[in-house]
Protein backbone atom coordinates (compact mmCIF):
# COMPACT_ATOMS: atom_id res chain seq x y z
CA UNK A 1 0.00 0.00 0.00
CA UNK A 2 1.06 3.59 -0.56
CA UNK A 3 2.36 5.26 2.66
CA UNK A 4 0.37 8.47 3.21
CA UNK A 5 3.24 11.69 3.00
CA UNK A 6 6.10 9.21 1.31
CA UNK A 7 7.07 10.27 -1.84
CA UNK A 8 8.37 6.75 -3.49
CA UNK A 9 11.14 6.62 -5.28
CA UNK A 10 10.78 3.23 -7.00
CA UNK A 11 7.55 1.66 -8.38
CA UNK A 12 5.09 1.36 -5.36
CA UNK A 13 2.78 -1.75 -5.88
CA UNK A 14 -1.03 -0.34 -5.48
CA UNK A 15 -4.18 -2.50 -3.79
CA UNK A 16 -7.42 -1.77 -5.72
CA UNK A 17 -10.83 -2.27 -4.63
CA UNK A 18 -12.73 -4.27 -7.38
CA UNK A 19 -16.15 -5.66 -5.15
CA UNK A 20 -16.91 -3.15 -2.36
CA UNK A 21 -18.72 -3.77 0.65
CA UNK A 22 -22.23 -1.61 -0.72
CA UNK A 23 -21.95 -3.97 -3.75
CA UNK A 24 -23.11 -6.83 -1.27
CA UNK A 25 -22.23 -9.51 -3.16
CA UNK A 26 -22.64 -13.11 -1.53
CA UNK A 27 -20.27 -14.57 -4.76
CA UNK A 28 -18.07 -14.17 -6.61
CA UNK A 29 -16.89 -15.78 -9.96
CA UNK A 30 -13.74 -16.39 -11.64
CA UNK A 31 -11.80 -17.52 -14.69
CA UNK A 32 -7.97 -18.45 -15.17
CA UNK A 33 -6.53 -17.41 -18.65
CA UNK A 34 -4.36 -19.93 -20.54
CA UNK A 35 -1.43 -18.20 -18.73
CA UNK A 36 0.33 -17.15 -16.66
CA UNK A 37 0.30 -20.14 -14.34
CA UNK A 38 -1.01 -19.29 -10.77
CA UNK A 39 -2.05 -20.80 -7.61
CA UNK A 40 -4.52 -19.92 -4.83
CA UNK A 41 -4.03 -19.95 -1.21
CA UNK A 42 -6.43 -19.58 2.02
CA UNK A 43 -5.66 -17.40 4.89
CA UNK A 44 -4.69 -21.23 6.93
CA UNK A 45 -1.71 -21.46 4.01
CA UNK A 46 -3.41 -24.28 2.29
CA UNK A 47 -2.01 -23.86 -1.29
CA UNK A 48 -3.54 -25.51 -4.57
CA UNK A 49 -2.32 -25.13 -8.16
CA UNK A 50 -4.50 -23.96 -10.50
CA UNK A 51 -4.61 -24.65 -14.63
CA UNK A 52 -5.68 -22.91 -17.68
CA UNK A 53 -9.64 -22.73 -18.12
CA UNK A 54 -10.55 -23.45 -14.13
CA UNK A 55 -13.24 -21.59 -13.41
CA UNK A 56 -13.63 -20.54 -9.30
CA UNK A 57 -16.90 -19.42 -7.64
CA UNK A 58 -16.52 -18.12 -3.52
CA UNK A 59 -19.52 -18.94 -2.33
CA UNK A 60 -20.04 -16.22 1.52
CA UNK A 61 -22.21 -18.00 4.29
CA UNK A 62 -22.08 -16.82 7.92
CA UNK A 63 -18.86 -15.58 7.70
CA UNK A 64 -16.92 -17.97 5.95
CA UNK A 65 -15.68 -18.48 2.07
CA UNK A 66 -16.34 -21.74 0.60
CA UNK A 67 -14.49 -22.40 -3.06
CA UNK A 68 -15.20 -24.42 -5.55
CA UNK A 69 -12.67 -24.95 -8.76
CA UNK A 70 -15.16 -26.20 -11.38
CA UNK A 71 -17.76 -27.03 -9.25
CA UNK A 72 -15.88 -29.30 -6.86
CA UNK A 73 -15.29 -27.88 -3.14
CA UNK A 74 -11.93 -27.49 -1.88
CA UNK A 75 -12.50 -25.91 1.04
CA UNK A 76 -13.36 -22.82 3.74
CA UNK A 77 -11.53 -19.72 4.81
CA UNK A 78 -12.15 -16.45 5.34
CA UNK A 79 -9.50 -15.24 3.32
CA UNK A 80 -8.15 -16.26 0.03
CA UNK A 81 -5.69 -15.07 -2.34
CA UNK A 82 -4.47 -15.97 -6.61
CA UNK A 83 -1.20 -14.96 -6.99
CA UNK A 84 0.49 -15.84 -10.32
CA UNK A 85 3.82 -17.91 -9.66
CA UNK A 86 5.87 -15.89 -12.03
CA UNK A 87 5.88 -12.26 -11.83
CA UNK A 88 7.16 -11.32 -15.55
CA UNK A 89 3.49 -12.35 -16.91
CA UNK A 90 2.26 -11.31 -20.50
CA UNK A 91 0.52 -7.46 -20.62
CA UNK A 92 -1.94 -7.47 -23.10
CA UNK A 93 -6.01 -6.86 -23.92
CA UNK A 94 -7.58 -9.06 -21.65
CA UNK A 95 -4.65 -10.72 -20.48
CA UNK A 96 -4.88 -11.80 -16.54
CA UNK A 97 -7.87 -13.14 -14.22
CA UNK A 98 -11.45 -12.68 -15.53
CA UNK A 99 -13.55 -11.02 -12.84
CA UNK A 100 -17.56 -11.89 -13.73
CA UNK A 101 -19.79 -8.79 -12.58
CA UNK A 102 -18.21 -5.68 -11.51
CA UNK A 103 -20.18 -3.25 -10.83
CA UNK A 104 -18.96 0.13 -13.16
CA UNK A 105 -20.75 3.53 -12.37
CA UNK A 106 -21.74 2.63 -8.45
CA UNK A 107 -24.48 4.87 -7.64
CA UNK A 108 -24.40 6.86 -11.09
CA UNK A 109 -26.60 7.00 -14.32
CA UNK A 110 -24.44 4.99 -16.24
CA UNK A 111 -24.24 2.16 -13.85
CA UNK A 112 -23.25 -1.51 -15.26
CA UNK A 113 -22.08 -4.77 -14.73
CA UNK A 114 -18.79 -5.34 -16.78
CA UNK A 115 -16.64 -8.63 -16.91
CA UNK A 116 -13.27 -7.44 -16.16
CA UNK A 117 -9.63 -8.56 -16.65
CA UNK A 118 -7.03 -8.16 -13.87
CA UNK A 119 -2.82 -8.82 -13.46
CA UNK A 120 -1.18 -8.93 -10.55
CA UNK A 121 -2.38 -10.73 -7.43
CA UNK A 122 -6.53 -10.87 -6.24
CA UNK A 123 -7.69 -11.20 -2.74
CA UNK A 124 -10.85 -12.58 -1.89
CA UNK A 125 -12.53 -11.67 1.82
CA UNK A 126 -15.14 -11.15 3.96
CA UNK A 127 -16.66 -7.54 5.07
CA UNK A 128 -19.93 -8.17 7.71
CA UNK A 129 -22.45 -9.95 5.02
CA UNK A 130 -20.72 -9.10 1.73
CA UNK A 131 -17.16 -10.32 -0.12
CA UNK A 132 -14.47 -7.99 -1.24
CA UNK A 133 -12.07 -8.50 -4.26
CA UNK A 134 -8.97 -6.67 -3.78
CA UNK A 135 -6.52 -6.27 -6.97
CA UNK A 136 -2.69 -6.09 -6.04
CA UNK A 137 -0.80 -5.07 -8.64
CA UNK A 138 2.25 -2.56 -9.63
CA UNK A 139 1.01 1.10 -10.15
CA UNK A 140 3.08 1.42 -14.00
CA UNK A 141 0.21 -1.60 -14.58
CA UNK A 142 -2.58 -0.03 -13.31
CA UNK A 143 -1.94 3.23 -15.07
CA UNK A 144 -1.83 1.89 -18.06
CA UNK A 145 -5.18 0.04 -17.46
CA UNK A 146 -6.88 3.60 -16.00
CA UNK A 147 -5.83 5.49 -19.18
CA UNK A 148 -8.33 3.17 -21.68
CA UNK A 149 -10.65 2.98 -18.95
CA UNK A 150 -11.14 6.54 -18.59
CA UNK A 151 -10.67 7.20 -22.21
CA UNK A 152 -11.76 5.04 -25.19
CA UNK A 153 -8.78 3.73 -26.91
CA UNK A 154 -8.83 5.76 -29.97
CA UNK A 155 -7.81 8.80 -28.65
CA UNK A 156 -4.37 10.03 -29.70
CA UNK A 157 -1.26 9.68 -27.61
CA UNK A 158 -0.89 13.39 -26.45
CA UNK A 159 -4.45 12.73 -24.52
CA UNK A 160 -3.62 8.79 -23.28
CA UNK A 161 0.33 10.11 -22.01
CA UNK A 162 -1.33 13.33 -20.39
CA UNK A 163 -4.60 11.23 -18.80
CA UNK A 164 -1.65 8.95 -17.23
CA UNK A 165 0.61 11.89 -15.86
CA UNK A 166 -2.48 13.41 -14.20
CA UNK A 167 -3.84 9.96 -12.95
CA UNK A 168 -0.22 9.04 -11.44
CA UNK A 169 0.17 12.68 -9.97
CA UNK A 170 -3.40 12.24 -7.80
CA UNK A 171 -2.39 8.51 -6.98
CA UNK A 172 0.44 9.14 -5.66
CA UNK A 173 -0.59 12.86 -4.03
CA UNK A 174 -2.69 10.01 -1.92
CA UNK A 175 -4.50 12.63 -0.22
CA UNK A 176 -8.03 10.99 -0.33
CA UNK A 177 -7.62 7.41 1.10
CA UNK A 178 -11.28 6.91 0.85
CA UNK A 179 -10.93 3.10 1.33
CA UNK A 180 -8.04 2.60 4.00
CA UNK A 181 -9.98 1.28 6.53
CA UNK A 182 -10.24 -1.68 4.07
CA UNK A 183 -7.08 -2.18 2.75
CA UNK A 184 -7.36 -0.27 -0.38
CA UNK A 185 -5.51 2.38 -2.26
CA UNK A 186 -8.19 3.37 -4.44
CA UNK A 187 -11.76 1.57 -5.79
CA UNK A 188 -12.13 0.80 -9.31
CA UNK A 189 -14.98 3.57 -9.96
CA UNK A 190 -15.46 7.41 -10.30
CA UNK A 191 -15.32 7.58 -6.79
CA UNK A 192 -11.93 7.03 -7.23
CA UNK A 193 -10.71 6.55 -11.01
CA UNK A 194 -12.36 4.37 -13.39
CA UNK A 195 -10.09 1.08 -13.98
CA UNK A 196 -11.39 -1.93 -15.23
CA UNK A 197 -8.83 -3.92 -15.88
CA UNK A 198 -6.80 -4.76 -19.44
CA UNK A 199 -10.71 -5.25 -20.50
CA UNK A 200 -9.44 -2.35 -22.99
CA UNK A 201 -6.15 -2.25 -22.97
CA UNK A 202 -4.37 -1.02 -25.95
CA UNK A 203 -0.68 -1.21 -26.96
CA UNK A 204 -1.27 2.38 -27.33
CA UNK A 205 -2.09 3.19 -23.46
CA UNK A 206 0.70 0.57 -22.51
CA UNK A 207 2.75 2.54 -24.34
CA UNK A 208 1.68 6.27 -22.99
CA UNK A 209 2.40 4.62 -19.44
CA UNK A 210 5.73 3.70 -20.40
CA UNK A 211 6.53 6.55 -22.00
CA UNK A 212 5.87 8.93 -18.67
CA UNK A 213 6.71 6.23 -16.51
CA UNK A 214 7.02 7.61 -13.02
CA UNK A 215 6.55 11.50 -14.06
CA UNK A 216 4.38 13.31 -11.97
CA UNK A 217 3.08 16.71 -11.63
CA UNK A 218 4.89 18.68 -8.43
CA UNK A 219 4.21 22.16 -7.00
CA UNK A 220 7.19 23.13 -4.68
CA UNK A 221 8.36 19.62 -2.73
CA UNK A 222 4.92 18.12 -2.94
CA UNK A 223 2.91 15.83 -5.46
CA UNK A 224 0.16 17.91 -7.12
CA UNK A 225 -3.26 16.23 -5.71
CA UNK A 226 -4.08 16.37 -10.10
CA UNK A 227 -8.19 16.05 -9.58
CA UNK A 228 -9.56 15.49 -12.76
CA UNK A 229 -13.34 15.55 -14.31
CA UNK A 230 -15.15 14.41 -17.70
CA UNK A 231 -16.14 18.25 -18.54
CA UNK A 232 -15.00 21.61 -16.81
CA UNK A 233 -18.24 23.40 -19.39
CA UNK A 234 -15.27 26.50 -20.46
CA UNK A 235 -14.27 27.18 -17.26
CA UNK A 236 -12.32 25.44 -14.67
CA UNK A 237 -13.52 24.96 -11.63
CA UNK A 238 -11.53 25.81 -7.99
CA UNK A 239 -10.83 23.19 -5.27
CA UNK A 240 -12.42 24.84 -2.75
CA UNK A 241 -15.60 25.45 -4.80
CA UNK A 242 -15.88 22.12 -4.57
CA UNK A 243 -13.98 20.33 -1.22
CA UNK A 244 -13.13 21.33 2.23
CA UNK A 245 -9.62 22.87 2.51
CA UNK A 246 -7.50 25.31 1.05
CA UNK A 247 -7.50 26.86 -2.30
CA UNK A 248 -4.63 24.94 -4.51
CA UNK A 249 -2.45 27.43 -6.26
CA UNK A 250 -2.71 25.01 -9.27
CA UNK A 251 -6.15 24.35 -9.84
CA UNK A 252 -7.57 27.87 -10.39
CA UNK A 253 -10.71 29.17 -12.48
CA UNK A 254 -9.17 29.53 -16.25
CA UNK A 255 -11.30 29.38 -19.62
CA UNK A 256 -10.33 26.14 -20.35
CA UNK A 257 -8.85 27.80 -24.04
CA UNK A 258 -6.87 28.90 -26.00
CA UNK A 259 -4.17 31.74 -25.01
CA UNK A 260 -6.18 34.94 -25.42
CA UNK A 261 -9.18 34.12 -25.55
CA UNK A 262 -12.30 36.62 -24.95
CA UNK A 263 -15.74 36.08 -24.29
CA UNK A 264 -18.10 38.89 -23.58
CA UNK A 265 -19.73 36.72 -20.34
CA UNK A 266 -16.34 36.13 -18.72
CA UNK A 267 -16.20 36.39 -15.83
CA UNK A 268 -19.37 33.80 -14.34
CA UNK A 269 -20.21 36.69 -11.56
CA UNK A 270 -23.57 37.00 -11.91
CA UNK A 271 -26.59 35.08 -13.27
CA UNK A 272 -26.96 36.78 -16.79
CA UNK A 273 -23.36 36.42 -17.35
CA UNK A 274 -24.02 32.53 -16.40
CA UNK A 275 -26.89 32.09 -18.49
CA UNK A 276 -25.68 34.09 -21.78
CA UNK A 277 -22.37 31.23 -21.22
CA UNK A 278 -24.34 28.70 -21.02
CA UNK A 279 -27.05 29.29 -23.13
CA UNK A 280 -23.86 29.75 -26.13
CA UNK A 281 -21.20 27.64 -27.26
CA UNK A 282 -18.20 29.14 -26.36
CA UNK A 283 -15.12 27.92 -28.31
CA UNK A 284 -13.65 26.00 -25.55
CA UNK A 285 -11.36 23.19 -25.88
CA UNK A 286 -14.04 20.88 -24.61
CA UNK A 287 -17.10 22.42 -26.81
CA UNK A 288 -17.84 21.36 -30.35
CA UNK A 289 -15.68 23.79 -32.01
CA UNK A 290 -12.80 21.09 -30.92
CA UNK A 291 -14.38 18.05 -29.99
CA UNK A 292 -17.35 16.44 -32.60
CA UNK A 293 -19.82 15.81 -30.24
CA UNK A 294 -20.77 12.92 -32.87
CA UNK A 295 -17.33 11.86 -32.47
CA UNK A 296 -16.94 12.07 -28.96
CA UNK A 297 -18.50 8.35 -28.72
CA UNK A 298 -15.01 6.72 -30.50
CA UNK A 299 -12.99 8.94 -27.78
CA UNK A 300 -14.57 8.46 -24.27
CA UNK A 301 -14.54 5.11 -21.99
CA UNK A 302 -17.13 2.24 -23.13
CA UNK A 303 -19.35 2.74 -20.79
CA UNK A 304 -20.38 6.78 -21.92
CA UNK A 305 -22.69 6.40 -24.57
CA UNK A 306 -24.24 9.46 -24.42
CA UNK A 307 -23.14 12.28 -26.25
CA UNK A 308 -24.02 15.89 -25.16
CA UNK A 309 -21.68 16.88 -21.99
CA UNK A 310 -20.98 20.71 -23.24
CA UNK A 311 -24.10 22.05 -22.95
CA UNK A 312 -27.60 20.08 -22.29
CA UNK A 313 -30.95 20.22 -20.77
CA UNK A 314 -33.56 18.38 -18.81
CA UNK A 315 -36.71 18.89 -18.58
CA UNK A 316 -39.49 18.11 -15.36
CA UNK A 317 -43.17 18.56 -15.28
CA UNK A 318 -44.43 19.83 -11.75
CA UNK A 319 -45.49 16.34 -10.94
CA UNK A 320 -42.07 14.91 -11.76
CA UNK A 321 -40.29 17.87 -10.06
CA UNK A 322 -42.26 17.50 -7.07
CA UNK A 323 -42.15 13.99 -6.77
CA UNK A 324 -38.32 13.97 -7.27
CA UNK A 325 -37.64 16.51 -4.79
CA UNK A 326 -39.78 15.14 -1.85
CA UNK A 327 -38.12 11.83 -2.18
CA UNK A 328 -34.50 13.37 -2.70
CA UNK A 329 -34.93 16.31 -0.26
CA UNK A 330 -37.01 14.57 2.56
CA UNK A 331 -40.00 16.84 2.34
CA UNK A 332 -43.95 16.79 1.90
CA UNK A 333 -44.54 19.24 -1.44
CA UNK A 334 -47.67 19.72 -2.80
CA UNK A 335 -46.20 21.76 -5.78
CA UNK A 336 -42.37 23.10 -6.42
CA UNK A 337 -42.88 27.12 -6.50
CA UNK A 338 -39.27 28.37 -7.72
CA UNK A 339 -35.57 26.47 -7.73
CA UNK A 340 -33.06 29.87 -7.23
CA UNK A 341 -29.52 29.53 -7.86
CA UNK A 342 -28.21 31.66 -4.23
CA UNK A 343 -24.01 31.23 -4.63
CA UNK A 344 -22.04 29.77 -7.54
CA UNK A 345 -18.54 28.74 -8.42
CA UNK A 346 -16.35 30.58 -11.13
CA UNK A 347 -17.33 28.07 -13.28
CA UNK A 348 -21.39 28.51 -12.96
CA UNK A 349 -21.66 25.49 -11.19
CA UNK A 350 -23.88 25.76 -8.34
CA UNK A 351 -22.62 25.68 -4.62
CA UNK A 352 -25.81 26.55 -3.01
CA UNK A 353 -29.70 26.76 -4.11
CA UNK A 354 -32.64 27.10 -2.44
CA UNK A 355 -35.95 24.92 -3.48
CA UNK A 356 -39.50 27.17 -2.72
CA UNK A 357 -42.32 25.10 -2.22
CA UNK A 358 -46.18 24.82 -1.42
CA UNK A 359 -46.60 22.25 1.44
CA UNK A 360 -49.34 19.95 1.61
CA UNK A 361 -50.55 21.74 4.80
CA UNK A 362 -50.87 24.91 2.14
CA UNK A 363 -47.82 26.62 3.84
CA UNK A 364 -45.00 27.72 1.73
CA UNK A 365 -41.69 26.70 2.73
CA UNK A 366 -38.24 26.55 1.65
CA UNK A 367 -35.11 24.06 1.79
CA UNK A 368 -31.73 25.03 0.84
CA UNK A 369 -29.09 23.10 0.17
CA UNK A 370 -25.16 23.20 -0.32
CA UNK A 371 -22.00 21.20 -2.43
CA UNK A 372 -22.19 21.30 -5.93
CA UNK A 373 -22.38 17.15 -5.19
CA UNK A 374 -25.62 17.31 -3.46
CA UNK A 375 -26.73 19.14 -6.02
CA UNK A 376 -26.25 16.88 -8.19
CA UNK A 377 -27.54 13.85 -6.42
CA UNK A 378 -31.01 16.20 -5.55
CA UNK A 379 -31.62 17.26 -9.41
CA UNK A 380 -31.63 14.16 -11.12
CA UNK A 381 -33.09 10.12 -9.86
CA UNK A 382 -29.46 8.99 -10.16
CA UNK A 383 -26.57 12.24 -11.01
CA UNK A 384 -26.76 15.00 -12.95
CA UNK A 385 -24.17 15.66 -15.07
CA UNK A 386 -23.25 19.07 -12.95
CA UNK A 387 -24.24 22.09 -11.20
CA UNK A 388 -23.51 24.37 -13.72
CA UNK A 389 -27.08 25.12 -14.79
CA UNK A 390 -29.82 27.77 -15.07
CA UNK A 391 -33.03 27.42 -14.80
CA UNK A 392 -36.64 28.55 -16.87
CA UNK A 393 -39.75 27.65 -15.97
CA UNK A 394 -43.09 26.95 -18.03
CA UNK A 395 -45.80 29.11 -16.49
CA UNK A 396 -48.79 27.07 -15.18
CA UNK A 397 -51.48 28.04 -13.19
CA UNK A 398 -51.21 31.21 -10.82
CA UNK A 399 -48.11 30.82 -8.86
CA UNK A 400 -47.50 27.25 -9.56
CA UNK A 401 -44.73 26.47 -12.75
CA UNK A 402 -46.11 24.23 -15.40
CA UNK A 403 -42.38 22.86 -15.99
CA UNK A 404 -38.84 22.99 -15.11
CA UNK A 405 -35.80 23.02 -17.33
CA UNK A 406 -32.39 23.12 -16.41
CA UNK A 407 -30.28 23.77 -18.82
CA UNK A 408 -26.44 23.18 -17.93
CA UNK A 409 -22.92 22.88 -18.91
CA UNK A 410 -19.65 20.26 -18.24
CA UNK A 411 -20.01 16.62 -16.96
CA UNK A 412 -18.46 16.69 -13.42
CA UNK A 413 -16.92 18.84 -10.74
CA UNK A 414 -14.61 20.77 -13.36
CA UNK A 415 -11.57 21.24 -11.21
CA UNK A 416 -8.45 20.76 -12.71
CA UNK A 417 -7.74 18.62 -15.86
CA UNK A 418 -10.71 18.59 -18.04
CA UNK A 419 -10.62 15.13 -20.37
CA UNK A 420 -13.10 15.99 -23.42
CA UNK A 421 -10.70 19.54 -23.14
CA UNK A 422 -7.47 17.63 -22.93
CA UNK A 423 -9.30 15.56 -25.79
CA UNK A 424 -9.75 18.88 -27.76
CA UNK A 425 -6.09 20.14 -27.34
CA UNK A 426 -4.49 16.16 -28.35
CA UNK A 427 -6.55 16.90 -31.51
CA UNK A 428 -5.48 20.02 -32.22
CA UNK A 429 -1.37 18.59 -31.58
CA UNK A 430 -0.23 20.07 -28.28
CA UNK A 431 1.92 17.78 -27.07
CA UNK A 432 1.09 15.95 -23.44
CA UNK A 433 3.49 18.65 -22.07
CA UNK A 434 1.43 21.25 -22.81
CA UNK A 435 -1.78 20.26 -21.60
CA UNK A 436 -0.87 19.56 -17.94
CA UNK A 437 0.65 22.94 -17.90
CA UNK A 438 -2.31 24.12 -18.78
CA UNK A 439 -4.30 22.55 -16.56
CA UNK A 440 -2.35 22.59 -13.53
CA UNK A 441 -0.77 25.96 -14.17
CA UNK A 442 2.48 26.42 -12.37
CA UNK A 443 3.59 23.10 -12.06
CA UNK A 444 6.30 21.19 -12.81
CA UNK A 445 7.11 17.65 -14.72
CA UNK A 446 9.72 15.54 -12.50
CA UNK A 447 10.64 11.82 -12.71
CA UNK A 448 10.42 10.32 -9.27
CA UNK A 449 11.49 7.00 -10.20
ZN1 LIG B 1 -13.23 5.08 -4.35
ZN1 LIG C 1 -13.11 21.94 -20.30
Amino acid sequence: MLQPDVIPTTEPGLRVGIILPEDEEESITIDIPQEPQYYMVSKADNKFDLVSNDRIEFHLSESVISVFINTKAVGESNSWSIKPINVEYRIGNKAGIKVKNVISGRDFHWKKFLDVYLLGCIEIKCVGKSLILINELPIEQYLMCVATSEMGAACPEALIESQTIVARSWMLANVEMKHRALGMDVCNDDCCQRYQGTTHLTEQSIKGALNTSGKVLMYGDNICDARYSKSCGGVMETFENVWEGEPLPYLQAIPDAPDGFIYNALPLNSEESVRKWIENSPKTFCSPAFVYEKDLKNYLGNVDEEGEYFRWNFRYTQKEITALLNLKLDIDAAAILAIRPVKRGYSGRLIKVQVDYRHIDGQQESVIMEDQYVIRQTFHELFLYSSAFVIDIEKGIEDIPEAFILKGAGWGHGVGYCQIGALGMSLKGFIAEDIVYHYYPGSTLKKIY
